[in-house]
């Protein structure tokens, strides 16, 4: 039995979890929030228990040590050295990275190099393991990448077509995101296909941030997210993919700079933009229901982009298995799962149990019918037991995924 910290890190938030492995029970999680500003949030759960308090975090620094030092005063640890490893949650990890690796200088210098591609995430991830180095100088770690589980597609699923020689010079590519969440869901969706030859599933991650992927016996071959995550499907407040010629049009029509309309397309857009309401598909969706028009067009778009990207899949994948929703609105808004099963009945033959989709909300179950074309399940992703399980192996057990980790 060993404890081993999953920390997942945004620029002014911290969230963490403390887990007993290899039995993958959680002996507790929490959040720090508002890190750098004076009146922080810092919330633990632990048992039955849940305290809140308002320390200041000036920096990941002093969020990093209050998160040990909670543990020891809680009583969930004795001494920091009961904790055996770190695994580090990290969105963009290019091209370097197929699988978790060794949170090494030569991994710390890669993450580094990929900053510009993802300038919140990967900078306040480098902060948030140095802060963590220092706090618990002698606890090994390791990096888990969201854009890993995408490295097996081909050339023709992730190359752009611009001009080749700007792909080669910077590595402008799709490396899609959420890959640890979509793996996870691979995994779990499986038990759904026994004895199905070559297994073909079309995960369905969608919360605030959200993406879809087509996997083919375990392995990624397509996914919506591009570059970065504004590509793919519409979102909160990410526009998802476009004519790339309305970011021009809006640059000369408005008079913002590039820099403006980028932050536009990746704030003010999606569901926000669109409804001009709100970001939460609930506040879209009880609009909607009441007639606002907007509120009923954002939905519109939400859903027909869903089914427009699992139609596609299909076709890439030969077929489909298995079509799995999962994450904030995958696991608990079965209006959303109701409406793109509708758009997709006629051409797919998917079909849904109503009433039993409208019981699901945040657990696992099939719920399509037995005479869909497609099986249909919610399930509910976790991508910190993923990370827990890699930074197991790796650090204690010492199972090194040493092929197929770097250097790709
Ligand atoms: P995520 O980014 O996965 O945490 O998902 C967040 C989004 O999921 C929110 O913005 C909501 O649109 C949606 N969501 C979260 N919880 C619920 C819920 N209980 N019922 C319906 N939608 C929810």
């Amino acid at each position: 039995m060993a404890k081993v910290m999953t920390i997942n890190s945004g620029s002014s938030s911290l969230k963490f979890k403390l887990y007993e492995m290899p039995e993958e029970k959680v002996l507790c999680s929490g959040n720090c929030e508002r890190i750098g500003l004076p009146d922080g949030i810092f919330t633990i759960k632990y048992g039955d228990k849940k305290d809140v308090t308002n320390p200041s975090f000036p920096n990941h620094g002093v969020a990093a040590k209050l998160v040990v030092q909670s543990f020891i005063e809680k009583g969930i640890i004795k001494d920091f050295n009961e904790i055996k490893a770190i695994g580090h949650r990290i969105v963009q990890g290019g091209k370097y990275f197929s699988a978790s690796a060794m949170f090494d200088a030569d991994t710390e210098a890669k993450i580094e190099s990929l900053v510009p591609l993802a300038p919140l995430h990967n900078a306040a991830h480098l902060t948030c393991f140095r802060a963590f180095k220092e706090v618990l100088p002698n606890c090994p770690a390791i990096a888990t990448f969201d854009t890993a589980f995408h490295q097996t597609m081909s050339p023709a699923d992730y190359t752009f077509p611009i001009p080749y020689e700007l792909t080669e010079k910077y590595d402008i590519r799709r490396y899609g995101a959420h890959g640890t969440s979509h793996k996870y869901l691979a995994q779990e969706g499986i038990k759904y296909l026994e004895g199905v030859k070559n297994p073909r599933i079309i995960s369905c991650h969608i919360g605030s941030g959200a993406s879809i992927t087509a996997i083919e016996n375990g392995k990624c071959v397509a996914t919506s997210m591009g570059l970065t995550p504004l590509g793919g499907i519409m979102m909160g407040t990410r526009t998802g993919d476009m004519d790339p010629s309305v970011f021009n049009y809006v640059v000369s029509v408005t008079g913002k700079s590039a820099e403006e309309v980028y932050q536009m397309f990746n704030k003010k857009s999606g569901f926000l933009g669109v409804s001009g309401i709100s970001n939460d598909s609930r506040d879209v969706l009880a609009a909607a229901e009441k007639g606002e028009p907007h509120a009923v067009l954002a939905n519109q778009i939400f859903n027909r982009r869903i089914a427009d990207f699992i139609g596609q899949y299909y076709v890439r994948l030969g077929g489909c298995d298995l079509i799995v929703f999962s994450a904030g609105i995958g696991e608990n808004e079965p209006r959303t799962r109701r409406d793109v099963a509708h758009l997709l009945e006629s051409a797919l033959g998917v079909k849904i149990d109503e009433e039993l989709n409208m019981s699901i909300r945040g657990k696992e179950a099939l719920i399509s019918t037995p005479d869909s074309k497609i099986k249909v399940a919610v399930i509910p992703t976790d991508e910190e037991v993923m990370i827990a399980r890699d930074a197991y192996n790796m650090c204690i057990v010492g199972k090194y995924y040493e092929i197929e980790s770097k250097n790709c």
